[in-house]
């Protein structure tokens, strides 16, 4: 029976290049074959990268179902980020780098999680524990999908573990100047053109179960947010709009300028008080620029989490 690998919903380029760099890493130890899957469109960041290292045409399976299937997780442990059977399927293991969630198994399995800046530089210390070599190509997709995580070493989720596996894995893949890669990534993922608000607010969107409260967070990772200027009431408007219809307390959307080393916060709630009081700030017309937060799970929810 096969074993799917997969990341969260609205899968992030860690959850999609994980489901990927996990599944060669097993395909080499174990009998049973591991399978990259995802629960959604990839972004056009992973669109970039999967091209970049001639994987453009091997993009994970869509998996929205895993009732009664082996499963691996990656890039997150909470259930609320997974398809709605997940507790119908057996984990076999998970590598991640977020705070615990309410994944729970009924056999043992295997855990890797650690308070780094991308699940793939776990990946990496796994490969390299287990004794088994990456190829060139998937060790450049780890390496960008850690660039990506980190925000080129930017977030202050960032660790000397990181920049280490970023450089082995430049060594591996040939690439030289892997800075001047990510910004190019960067550039990718900072496009805004065309999309529609609703596009924009799922984008890198996640539910947090808040003690009952239902709190949902999107971030949009920028090389300069204020493309987006005139465009924030329409923005704020749609998430009212989901606000309702998704039936949350609280829905958040950080615009993060990754030169600006900041985010504006958008805030639509029941009870703006508990955001006030998170940040110890006050918002004005919805907003508020949060200086020096890049992170959402080391910066955000740490910090909304006790309000509720
Ligand atoms: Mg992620
Ligand atoms: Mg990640
Ligand atoms: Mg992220």
């Amino acid at each position: 029976m096969s074993v799917y690998v997969f990341g969260h919903r609205n899968p992030d380029s860690d959850s999609i290049i994980g489901a990927i760099s996990i599944s060669y890493l097993k395909n080499q130890l174990e009998d049973e074959e591991y399978i990259p899957a995802r629960q959604g469109d990839i972004s056009a960041e992973t669109a970039f990268i999967l091209e970049k290292f001639g994987y453009a045409n091997k993009v994970p399976e869509l998996k929205t179902s895993v009732a009664g299937e082996k499963v691996y997780l990656v890039d997150s442990t909470d259930k609320a980020h997974f398809q709605d059977d997940i507790d119908d399927a057996t984990i076999l293991g998970v590598i991640d780098h977020h705070k615990l969630g309410d994944i729970t198994t009924s056999t043992p399995l295997e855990c890797w999680i650690r308070p780094i800046g991308c699940s793939n530089t776990v990946v990496k210390e796994v490969y390299d524990a287990m004794g088994v070599e990456i190829p060139k190509e998937i060790a450049g997709m780890m390496m960008l999908a850690i660039l990506s995580d980190t925000v080129i070493f930017k977030s202050p989720t960032c660790t000397k573990a990181d920049t280490k596996a970023v450089k082995e894995l430049a060594e591996i893949a040939g690439v030289e100047n892997y800075k001047e890669l990510a910004m190019e990534m960067f550039i990718v993922k900072s496009g805004t053109d065309g999309a529609t608000a609703r596009e924009l607010n799922t984008r890198d969107y996640k539910v947090f179960d808040m003690n009952g409260a239902k709190v949902g967070v999107n971030q949009l990772e920028m090389i300069d947010i204020s493309a987006l200027d005139d465009r924030i009431d329409e923005i704020y408007a749609d998430m009212v709009a989901m606000k309702e219809e998704e039936g949350l307390h609280t829905m958040l959307v950080l615009l993060t300028d990754i030169m600006k080393e900041g985010s504006k916060l958008l805030c639509a709630s029941d009870d703006v008080s508990k955001i006030e009081a998170a940040f110890n700030t006050k918002l004005e017309n919805n907003q508020v620029w949060l200086d020096g937060v890049l992170s959402r799970k080391k910066q955000v929810i740490p910090v909304v989490q006790p309000q509720f």
